[in-house]
């Protein structure tokens, strides 16, 4: 079950299936940005000052335990590629370049800040409270019909042994079925991914579609194993005062981030 957590005028929400794990996800709230990134913008490319991002960054890390030098940024490109981090990765995006293209990170070091952001697309976090490790993935749409939370699943097997059924799994605050209208490749690529059971997720309306993204990646989880899955009810699109939503402002909007990191 999901959370909301209000901390003066800061609010985000946290996942009971990743207890254990200093973790949460943004809304737009809290923060001390100006104008149209007013003003918990978590992203570094949106045209915000590097030094209004740093102080979104302190004050949501206070809340949630960890500091902005612990984190590292994922360089998302709707890939479905997953990069194994470590304690030497930490500050990457924050305080210096990230090299790497990836829409996934894992690690099993403490103190190493998974990130990653999204104002609609499929926030995604992991924990294996056994193996000690965790992963952070972003999955729009086509990251979805890649498969990318089962792929962050299956690297989390292979780099740290982590066996599926003890991950833990949160999906975050992203565009609803009720918002999320397509024309019909985004549910063609989802059925040639995931066969018949994605036509559940999918609703035709008219010459158009709704697609349900959380739906869908709760399949992929469950497809590799993992069971143990929390889903936040809340649509970006709809409640686009709480939260960054691409669909309903466009470009300029600040972006939403997903942190995880194991204690
Ligand atoms: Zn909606």
């Amino acid at each position: 079950m999901f959370h909301t957590i209000t901390k003066g005028t800061l609010v985000y929400s946290v996942a009971d299936s990743l207890s254990g794990a200093a973790h949460g996800f943004s809304t737009r709230l809290g923060g001390v940005s100006q104008g149209y990134l007013a003003s918990l913008n978590l992203g570094i490319h949106r045209g915000d000052s590097p030094e209004n991002v740093l102080k979104n960054y302190k004050i949501f890390a206070d809340a949630l335990g960890f500091s902005p030098e612990d984190t590292v940024f994922p360089m998302q490109r709707h890939t479905d590629l997953i990069r194994r981090v470590d304690a030497s990765h930490r500050g990457e995006g924050l305080f210096r370049e990230t090299e790497a293209v990836c829409d996934g990170q894992i690690t099993n070091v403490p103190g190493v800040a998974l990130v990653t952001f999204s104002a609609d697309c499929t926030p995604i976090l992991l924990f294996d409270p056994v193996r000690r490790a965790i992963g952070a993935v972003h999955a729009g749409w086509r990251g979805t019909a890649a498969g990318i939370a089962a792929k962050a699943v299956a690297a989390m097997a292979d780099a740290y042994g982590c066996r599926p059924g003890d991950i833990r799994a949160a999906i975050g605050p992203c565009i609803g079925k009720c918002c999320f209208e397509t024309d019909g490749d985004v549910p063609a690529a989802m059925m040639a991914a995931l066969g018949d059971e994605a036509r559940a997720a999918v609703e035709p309306r008219g010459a158009k579609y709704h697609v349900d993204l959380k739906a869908l990646n709760a399949l992929w989880l469950s497809r590799a194993g993992v069971t143990n899955v929390d889903i936040s009810p809340d649509c970006t699109a709809c409640l686009c005062d709480r939260y960054w939503s691409h669909r309903r402002v466009g470009d300029r909007r600040g972006s939403l981030a997903g942190v995880i990191m194991l204690k």
